[in-house]
């Protein structure tokens, strides 16, 4: 059993390791993944052990991945009997662990919109010089139970990249997608037809909408993302469908505001230079026609479906092996 979240202990709270990866980038918040110990998620078997006995993390603070994040066992993480983590993957044959760990198994059945809100659990004048080590975590296994109520998986998540992840390392198990279901807000559906291949916009509105990008264009008031692929589409003066331009805009005052402005500075900034494939991922606003004058010819205009991105937070960009082939 791979490990769907990992217990920090100076948060006192089960995250995932996208909330890791999240709180790693977000500049409003002091968290190191590499300065926190983690633990096993299951209640029981953190308790039989002290302190030390920790998880590790893969892909933590890499801002582009190729393969899966994940906690793991570091080579001397113990597990009591009766743990349902004693046998995960990453603990035995480190080959087979490797191959393993490419596919996200934890769908989460909802993306929250609000994010989720952590609180440092208060710390002695002394606690800072300490290593985590020799901070044992206070409340014992009794007092924990103010998380009974949530499970260990995480079935919901505010952190966009945790369902990409579900979709793009599962991509080749179509049937597996059509029945793992996810809810945004109001709207429920499968993680295959919540997806939506950016050219089939028109199918629905308010969906996941993805597409291999064609170029980034780094203008001074915003970054403008175009796909490759086109839309298809009929204008009430037009006898016959036509194909349309895809795009969307991110202000430049946007990511400056953004609270992970770093991080996403550099995964937009290396997209730029790269040669690699790579595919955009939002949700939040559905691209609409627009008219927008014409560079050769001012007088004229054109059509294009286009978007302002309006949350960060639920756009990503990266590598997806895999989805060309879709
Ligand atoms: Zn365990």
């Amino acid at each position: 059993m791979k490990f769907d979240t990992a217990y920090c202990i100076s948060l006192d709270d089960k995250l995932s390791i996208y909330d890791v990866r999240d709180l790693n980038f977000d500049e409003t918040v002091a968290f190191d993944s590499a300065q926190e110990s983690f633990q096993c998620p299951n209640d029981e078997c953190r308790a039989a052990f002290d302190a030390a006995n920790q998880l590790g993390t893969f892909n933590a603070k890499n801002v582009n991945y190729l393969r899966t994040p994940h906690f793991k066992n570091l080579p001397g993480t113990l597990h009591i009997e009766s743990c349902p983590y004693r046998l995960s993957k990453g603990a035995g044959s480190i080959e087979g662990a490797a191959a393993e760990d490419e596919r996200e198994e934890h769908f989460p059945s909802e993306l929250l919109l609000t994010r989720r809100e952590y609180t440092r659990r208060p710390s002695s004048p002394t606690a800072a010089v300490e290593t985590p080590r020799d901070n044992p975590p206070v409340a014992p296994a009794g007092l924990q139970n103010n998380h009974a109520g949530r499970d260990s998986t995480p079935d919901k998540t505010c952190v966009f990249a945790h369902p990409v992840e579900c979709f793009v390392s599962n991509i080749d198990d179509k049937e597996l997608l059509k029945r793992m279901p996810l809810k945004i807000g109001e709207h429920t559906a499968s993680y295959a037809s919540f997806f939506k291949k950016i050219e089939y916009l028109l199918d629905n509105k308010g969906l996941i909408y993805w597409g291999k990008i064609k170029q980034i264009k780094d203008y001074t008031q915003s970054f403008r993302i175009d796909f490759e692929q086109k839309v298809w589409f009929k204008a009430a003066d037009e006898s016959k469908k036509k194909p349309y331009s895809v795009n969307v805009y991110l202000s430049k005052k946007l990511v400056d505001n953004y609270r992970k402005r770093k991080a996403f500075l550099e995964e937009i900034k290396s997209a730029i230079d790269s040669q690699r494939e790579l595919y955009c991922f939002f949700y939040g606003v559905t691209p609409t026609l627009q008219q927008v004058p014409s560079k050769k010819n001012p007088e004229a205009t054109f059509g294009v479906f286009s978007a302002n991105i309006e949350n960060l937070d639920h756009f990503v960009i990266r590598e997806a092996p895999g989805l060309h082939a879709q």
